[in-house]
């Protein structure tokens, strides 16, 4: 019997046993070549049955569950997959991502839970597949793969100190680049003739791409590995979402656009229709949601030719809906859903002569998501775009309480 199948109790037929004599022969059957695909392959791999119960596990699933074959079958994934998170805490069954794709049916990913091994008790960091398999009687089974990415991860994090020293190293003598290009170009520090002008004005703006470009893998990084975790305080959201973006009206006029704050329904923001105020409360951390509504807004206004930029906070029981609105170029649908990739920039007419670094929006997504957010765009090509963030309503009771109790601190903590 191959030692990864039990063999079955009531049946002889399609055993492995009998099976395995022609693996060697000169053409396996498909069955066959199953098995021994699967038996090789470096990945773990289960099947989970509809009840919940293990009915099949590869030789790597046994080596990384640190079990017998005898001890893994026919027992419930539960008592089988132990999953840790990464701050070494043991995931609840409710949050098993396992028990989550067998009650919904859908297909998951998971790259950020450790497994135990039960012989050496070693946590593992592994990632994780799971494969809903088309539901019986409406209840689905389960296939699931699994590998070690402890060298993976480790890798990516020597992969990322590289970029963040790197981007670190290379941002200074960029400033200083930027910093002279700056002197050399006020009138009341510098003369220059026209011709040098014009060449210094596209070396400012290169230098000023270069510092952005590198500050921006510098926050990439940081937010990757946790270097960078958001620090969240009890904020009243419209009257934070607007003291933000009414810093960025001076760059929206200057490039001879219309702007617009509002509250309530968005929905007519750029038609002028009429807003209801609310006192909007969340848990959310100021300087994340700066650079977010700042990325936003920049990225409105540089795929806007003319026309106007709204932004807008309103809320229903749950959640808190803020949008960032332009009438620009717009975004095709099929980019929709790549534009939060790192370095994903649309390459098109409109587009090639906009300069970016396509981390602005997985910037945007890296910081909503740690704040428990989600961001998303609706937009059609030649009218605009609308980018949507959603975060946790907080209700005035509990801000009322946050609100107090920081205060207590930061009060304790100057000494007061
Ligand atoms: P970039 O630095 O290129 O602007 P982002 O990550 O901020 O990088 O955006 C990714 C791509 O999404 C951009 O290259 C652009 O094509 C598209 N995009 C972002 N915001 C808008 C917008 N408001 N209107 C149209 N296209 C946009």
């Amino acid at each position: 019997m191959a030692f990864w199948k039990k063999k079955k109790q009531d049946s002889t037929a399609h055993q492995p046993a009998q099976i395995a004599p022609s693996v060697t022969g000169p053409n396996p059957s498909t069955s066959n070549l199953n098995e021994i695909v699967l038996q090789s392959i470096h990945e773990g791999v289960a099947f989970i049955g509809q009840d919940g119960n293990v009915r099949l596990a590869n030789p790597s699933a046994v080596r990384l569950l640190g079990r017998g074959l005898d001890e893994i079958l026919g027992l419930n994934y539960d008592s089988v997959f132990d999953f840790f998170d990464k701050t070494g805490q043991r995931i609840e069954p409710d949050r098993n991502p396992i028990a989550i794709a067998l009650r919904t049916g859908k297909y998951a990913e998971a790259r950020d839970l450790e497994l135990l091994a039960r012989d050496s008790r070693k946590v593992t960091p592994i990632s994780i597949l799971l494969s809903p398999t088309p539901p019986v009687d409406g209840q689905s089974s389960l296939v699931v793969t699994f590998r070690d990415i402890a060298k993976e991860l480790e890798e990516e994090k020597a992969r990322s100190e590289f970029i963040s020293t790197a981007s670190h190293e290379m941002r200074t003598p960029v400033a200083s680049i930027e910093g002279y290009l700056g002197l050399a170009l006020n009138p009341s520090t510098a003369s220059i003739d026209e011709r040098a002008r014009a060449y210094l004005d596209k070396a400012h703006e290169s230098s000023q791409h270069l510092g952005r470009l590198f500050q921006d893998l510098l926050d990439s990084t940081k937010l990757d590995d946790g270097q960078i975790q958001p620090k969240p305080k009890a904020v009243e959201v419209v009257s934070l979402v607007k003291s933000i973006a009414d810093e960025q009206a001076g760059a929206i006029a200057q490039k001879g656009l219309s702007y617009q704050f509002g509250s309530g329904s968005d929905e007519s923001q750029l038609t002028g229709g009429r807003h209801i105020s609310q006192v909007i409360y969340a848990s959310l951390d100021v300087d994340f949601m700066r650079e977010i509504l700042n990325n936003l807004i920049e990225n409105a206004i540089k795929y806007t030719p003319a026309g106007a930029i709204g932004v807008n906070v309103s809320a229903d029981d749950m959640n808190v809906r803020i949008t960032v609105s332009d009438t620009g170029i717009g975004i095709p649908r099929e980019e929709t859903e790549h534009i939060f990739q790192k370095f994903y920039r649309i390459d098109n007419r409109d587009t090639r002569e906009i300069g970016g670094t396509g981390l602005g929006l997985y910037l945007v997504k890296e910081r909503t998501e740690a704040m428990n957010g989600r961001v998303w765009v609706e937009s059609t090509v030649g009218q605009g775009s609308k980018f949507i963030l959603l975060f946790p309503r907080m209700s005035e009771k509990d801000y009322q309480q946050r609100h107090f109790a920081e205060q207590n601190t930061a009060m304790q903590n100057a000494g007061l």
